[in-house]
């Protein structure tokens, strides 16, 4: 099948290379020429795990290519995927001016039955909304808009998509959802379970279940807080809680927040659609509220750690990144504490494997070092901020001699006090009671 992906961002370049992975010709589009460059001279503007070996095999095998013209490819596809941004807008709202600028642009070069799919993430309504806009443009021409929402992760992106929990098919007529399914043919007949419904629910199945799993890391993160004050320990409560496989174990780690580009941004839009429809996500409105305080509560707590040192106090900050494994930083908490922490007086250096340069763009008077020991010399404290495997793995001897201090804050909880204490560190971590 003739595949065209508008948009190769995280979410177009993976979907784009595992379609051609299954067997499909795919071209990927984008509007950021350099971009487009970039991926045809064989480099990789985004770091997801194995994206690099998938795009080249598929390039050389001529499934997968790239191009910076929209109209051509458009008009030999039978599916175009669109897998723009629909960022933050107004009021929680999101923007569509992308997603709608998109389907502009392909509008007059469709050819008949031509099916649109919306992979980007947008609220209910909007494949609606999308066939209006094409229509507009092309009177009387059959075609079909879907929707096929994307719950794939950062870091885990190709494993998720080629083995996925279920595949959610949106369509309002059948030539859609025949089309979609026998794109997926590969993966479904691998047992995957695919769920066919109209776009309308596909559309509110992506927030219903995101705002979902961001309300269980809220949870967590209000569990762990008792914790701290009643002597519990939430990594026992978390495991107790998650054996029930009614609740199952994951999303159960405290952390900073939830940020990156979903979570923050698809719970607020919830919240907003169902403010417009009056049937309020009270639940989810809440939790909108609390992330955004857990953030600056535990930039308050990194300068009530440190006491009377605090102002001047040099910190190094470990991870960047709104998650392991990923070199994205949008709305990630490092971002919001760092600025805090800076603002009460401490001097900050910051390590991450891979979100340095990203992350340098939004930051200023911040330290950037390779090497998370370089970050660590003469510092009064260390803050944990991102769950990479290089942290777990960190010398903490090493660590402990570059340090001029003896404070590390582990806001992912990587160690156990008892580890840390053999260090001559003095450890703070989350839902536990401090150090022996
Ligand atoms: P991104 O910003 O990484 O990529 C979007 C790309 O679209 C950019 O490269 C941009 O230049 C391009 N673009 C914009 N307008 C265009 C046009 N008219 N023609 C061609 N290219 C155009 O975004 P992303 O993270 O890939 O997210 C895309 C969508 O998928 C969003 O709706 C997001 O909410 C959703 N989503 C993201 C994730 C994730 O983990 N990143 C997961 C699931 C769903």
């Amino acid at each position: 099948m003739k595949v065209v992906m508008i948009g190769a961002g995280y979410v177009g370049l993976t979907t784009g290379a595992c379609l051609a992975e299954l067997g499909h010709s795919v071209t990927c589009v984008d509007t950021d020429a350099a971009r487009i460059k970039a991926l045809a001279a064989g480099a990789t503007p985004i770091y997801e795990p194995g994206l690099d070996d998938l795009i080249r095999k598929n390039r050389d095998g001529g499934r997968l290519d790239f191009s910076a013209d929209t109209k051509g490819p458009a008009s030999r596809a039978d599916a175009i995927f669109l897998a723009v941004g629909t960022p933050a807008g107004a009021n929680g709202d999101i923007d569509l001016s992308y997603i709608e600028a998109a389907a502009r642009q392909i509008a007059p070069v469709m050819k008949p039955n031509t099916v649109v799919v919306v992979k980007s993430t947008v609220v209910v309504g909007t494949c609606r909304r999308l066939r209006e806009v094409i229509a507009e443009k092309r009177l009387g021409l059959d075609f079909s808009v879907a929707s096929n929402p994307e719950f794939l992760r950062e870091g885990s992106a190709i494993e998720d998509f080629l083995h996925p929990d279920r595949i959610v098919i949106g369509a309002d007529d059948r030539r859609a959802a025949a089309l979609l399914e026998e794109l997926y043919a590969p993966l479904t007949r691998r047992q995957t379970p695919v769920l066919v419904t109209n776009t309308a629910n596909a559309e509110l199945i992506k927030y219903a279940s995101n705002a979902f799993l961001a309300l269980k890391i809220g949870f967590i993160n209000d569990v762990a807080d008792l914790c701290e004050q009643v002597g519990g320990e939430i990594e026992a409560v978390a495991r107790g809680m998650g054996l029930d496989r009614r609740i199952g174990t994951s999303f159960l780690s405290p952390g900073p927040g939830f940020g990156g580009s979903c979570f923050p941004k698809d719970t607020r839009a919830f919240v907003a659609t169902g403010r417009k429809h009056r049937a309020r996500q009270s639940l989810v409105e809440t939790l909108v509220a609390k992330n955004e305080t857990r953030k600056s509560s535990l930039a308050r707590r990194v300068v009530a750690e440190l006491g009377d040192r605090a102002r001047g106090a040099r910190v190094a900050v470990l991870g960047l990144a709104f998650k392991a494994n990923t070199d994205d930083v949008r709305e990630s908490p490092a971002l919001s504490i760092i600025p805090l922490l800076q603002q009460a007086g401490l001097s900050v250096r910051a390590h991450d494997p891979q979100a340095e340069a990203n992350a340098a763009r939004h930051l200023s008077g911040v330290e950037m070092h390779d090497c998370l020991y370089a970050a660590a010399q003469d510092a009064d404290a260390v803050v944990i901020l991102t769950e990479w495997e290089d942290y777990r793995a960190l010398d903490l001897k090493r660590l402990a001699k570059a340090m001029s201090g003896s404070l590390l804050i582990d806001y992912r909880n990587l160690f156990t006090a008892q580890k840390i204490a053999l260090h001559g560190l003095r450890y703070v971590s989350l839902g536990k009671s401090a150090s022996p």
